[in-house]
């Protein structure tokens, strides 16, 4: 029996979606940014956006048809870079701005890659593990004609992690007749991943948290911290500023958040990856809700979960002092609006989360170079470039008087148009 699942219609969303959160943005950063109208224009669309198909045969014999997409926005800096999301709520218009947001990320990063993002609409906890690798592996075959290592190279996302892309490389490099590790990167580190790759994100959330914090004219050792999300970036984010002296107050997975005002131990909390619900179901002193989360008096708030959690409805509620995206997208521009009113920085995803894609660069690298590096050297040269961004990002707040955000895709847009302009049209 063949059963169509879900289409693009369905899992549309009703709040702003992640395409009209990046065209809103880039409308905002072109003010600021002397880029000429056509490249803005261009900017706006996605290089292209493949649709697959992906047939499923289930472990009772039945087969599904599962809908996946990758888009491509910008590759004018060099090859398409972005994750894959297994999630129910994948759409066109969902990876298309994500894909947006890669390039600026990659930009601002000055990695020498382009922005995609693409996935399935598919809950990945409905499927056993045998379903997810065949999955997996039909879905590299389907976008085989639009990556490669020089040419896109995805890498894990929301619901998918380096199992995903291991069974993603072996696809490809059955099919290609030679082993490939350079065309996904986010791997296990035993075939061709980089040590660090995992905790990444949330370590760059951490470093640019510190910086922020600093920044402010504030002690880490005096800060409270709530975080959101208690998976691969937030916990990894926790944990690097609880061992930095902060006081993490709260933090969350999808079941709920536990809150300690004196502190909790972020090591004895277990993640959401390591064990799935145990979050919600630790002993601290309370249980609340993850919108309780969000509005609690802290110094900085990460939300570090999924997107579209900070909107127009709770901006007014929210206490913290700092905000530091953690997940891609979680504040709406109505949101963001609110907190350039009241006054409360914002340091957006493209930067503070972009240690995932730094390390994917030197992932790729030490492909390309066959050989690894240790993860103190990962550890190091992440700080160095998360540093090097922050810099450039900040001079554009301090000498411009302008938020966070705006500042981050100045610099992103900047480069990215000037690279648009060096290279002209064809024909
Ligand atoms: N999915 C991650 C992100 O949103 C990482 C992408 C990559 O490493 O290519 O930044």
């Amino acid at each position: 029996m063949v059963t169509a699942t879900t289409t693009d219609d369905e899992t549309e969303q009703h709040e702003e979606s992640a395409l009209e959160t990046a065209r809103r943005q880039l409308a905002s950063a072109a003010e600021l940014v002397d880029v000429d109208e056509g490249v803005i224009e261009r900017l706006n669309h996605p290089d292209r956006v493949q649709r697959v198909s992906i047939p499923l045969k289930r472990d009772d014999g039945t087969t599904e048809v599962y809908t996946g997409y990758r888009a491509q926005h910008d590759s004018v800096r060099g090859p398409f870079k972005g994750g894959l999301r297994y999630h129910p709520g994948v759409s066109e218009q969902e990876c298309i701005g994500l894909s947006m947001w890669m390039t600026w990320k990659c930009a601002v990063m000055d990695l020498p890659f382009g922005g995609a993002k693409g996935g399935i609409v598919v809950d990945p906890k409905d499927l056993s593990e045998e379903e997810k690798e065949r999955l997996t592996r039909r879905f590299a075959e389907e976008l085989r004609d639009v990556i490669g290592p020089k040419h896109d190279i995805p890498a894990p996302d929301m619901g998918t992690g380096p199992q995903e892309m291991a069974w993603f490389m072996d696809a490809y490099s059955m099919q290609e007749g030679e082993t490939t590790p350079g065309v996904v990167t986010g791997k296990p580190p035993v075939i061709g991943g980089s040590f660090g790759r995992e905790g990444a994100p949330g370590r760059s959330v951490g470093i640019i948290a510190e910086q922020a914090i600093d920044y402010y004219g504030r002690d880490i050792d005096e800060t409270t911290v709530a975080v959101q999300g208690f998976g691969s970036v937030g916990a990894y984010a926790a944990r690097y500023l609880d061992d930095l002296g902060a006081t993490v107050v709260a933090v969350s997975d999808v079941d709920g958040a536990i809150f300690d005002p004196t502190g909790l131990d972020t090591r004895d909390v277990e993640d959401h990856d390591e064990r799935p619900g145990m979050v919600s179901g630790y002993d601290a002193p309370h249980s609340i809700s993850n919108d309780e989360l969000l509005e609690l008096d802290v110094d900085v708030l990460i939300p570090a979960a999924v997107g579209n959690v900070l909107t127009a409805d709770n901006a007014d509620d929210v206490q913290a002092d700092l905000i530091v995206e953690g997940a891609n997208g979680p504040t709406t521009s109505a949101a963001d609006a609110v907190f350039d009113e009241r006054g409360i920085p914002v340091l957006p995803d493209i930067l503070a989360n972009a240690g995932g894609v730094t390390v994917s660069y030197f992932e790729w690298l030490q492909d390309i170079n066959r050989r690894q590096w240790s993860l103190d050297r990962v550890n190091e040269e992440l700080r160095t470039e998360m540093l090097k961004a922050w810099d450039a990002v900040r001079d554009q707040v301090d000498e411009r008087d302008i938020t966070w955000r705006d500042a981050t895709y100045a610099v992103a847009l900047e480069r990215v148009g000037k690279a648009h302009g060096a290279r002209g049209l064809w024909p």
